[in-house]
């Protein structure tokens, strides 16, 4: 695999897989998976090797014209289509200047490459007009649409596509790998956090997941006493609703474990989300009867899947800690 992404190894199978044959690759993939598993990263190394003038088996070879541009990151043959400010869609005055850029010719290389990153994140009149290109894109050209929500294109655009699925790795090796970042403390937290995506639970480190687990964590316990459901919502929205409830999550599956093992904590720590959180969950394990947890932790299992929809986060969240209040106090 090619240098930036060799330190991926969970995408080590995928890169083979698209690698394999380089001349047959279609005009059109869908790179669809959870964020913080290097979706965008192994597309810029594969921009790079389907640029490279002289490929050496699935490596670019760093020597000729294009390499160079590459490394210069100044590739006139290579474009990158994302939203103009963090948080906005896609317009479509950027996809048609996309269109106009595919039908000129390659400057230096056999063909252009064009990412779109988050593709879901383009109007519906952006996507509509991306679809004829998508269908046969001019001169060679291969696009590939980065996706972390893909149910969110529209079905005409998934069924022009070659789709490529990312998965997160297991526990252990993502758990295996943050360590060889250094990130120890809190690790185990954060991928679960994080849906075991490495990258992702890497970035949550770096940004004080830890203490703001701690947050989470003291939050909750404050709901089962006096604590205002209301303005604890607020506050986990304001940390990453998606973050605070994947946590919830994973938290309550802790619970639920030690309420099943008959509040024992035993086990190693690898079983366990929040494994510097025991104490507590036993305790919780033995207010909380299983059935209700695991109930509320069906409820929170829905509300994940319905942050990728239009709801509105904070009742959503307002919803789910009433609930633990009343189960929990
Ligand atoms: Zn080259």
């Amino acid at each position: 695999m090619a240098a930036n992404t060799e330190s991926l190894p969970w995408l080590n199978q995928t890169w083979s897989k698209l690698t394999r044959q380089l001349e047959r690759t279609p005009h059109a993939l869908l790179f669809a998976g959870q964020p913080g598993l290097g979706k965008n990263r192994l597309a810029i190394e594969f921009a790079h090797l389907l640029l490279c003038m002289n490929p050496a088996g699935d490596a670019p070879c760093g020597n000729c014209k294009s390499c160079q541009l590459f490394a210069a990151t100044n590739h006139p043959d290579m474009k990158v289509v994302t939203p103009l400010e963090e948080g906005k869609a896609i317009g479509i005055d950027q996809i048609r200047e996309l269109n106009r850029y595919l039908t000129l010719t390659p400057h230096t290389s056999a063909r252009k490459v064009v990412l779109i990153s988050p593709a879901e994140e383009m109007t519906t009149a952006a996507a509509n007009s991306l679809l004829k290109q998508l269908e046969e894109p001019p001169l060679g050209s291969v696009l590939i649409l980065i996706s972390h929500h893909p149910h969110r294109l529209p079905a005409t655009i998934r069924s022009r596509c070659s789709r490529i699925d990312f998965r997160a790795p297991e526990m252990a090796e993502a758990a295996q790998w943050l360590a060889a970042q250094g990130a120890t403390t809190g690790a185990t937290a954060a991928l679960a956090a994080a849906g075991n995506a490495p990258l992702a639970a890497l970035a949550l480190v770096e940004q004080g997941f830890v203490e703001q687990r701690d947050k989470f964590l003291t939050d909750l316990l404050s709901l089962t006493r006096d604590g205002n459901p209301i303005s604890c919502a607020e506050r986990w929205q304001k940390s990453g609703s998606e973050t605070a409830l994947a946590w919830f999550q994973g938290f309550l599956l802790d619970v639920l474990k030690a309420s099943l093992n008959a509040a024992s904590t035993q086990g190693e720590p690898g079983d366990w989300s929040n494994p510097d959180a025991l104490k507590a969950i036993a305790t919780i394990a033995q207010q909380v009867p299983a059935q209700q947890t695991a109930e509320l932790l069906e409820v929170v299992n829905e509300g994940r899947r319905l942050l990728t929809t239009q709801v509105d986060e904070r009742l959503l969240i307002e919803d789910i800690l009433i609930r633990w209040n009343r189960v929990a106090a």
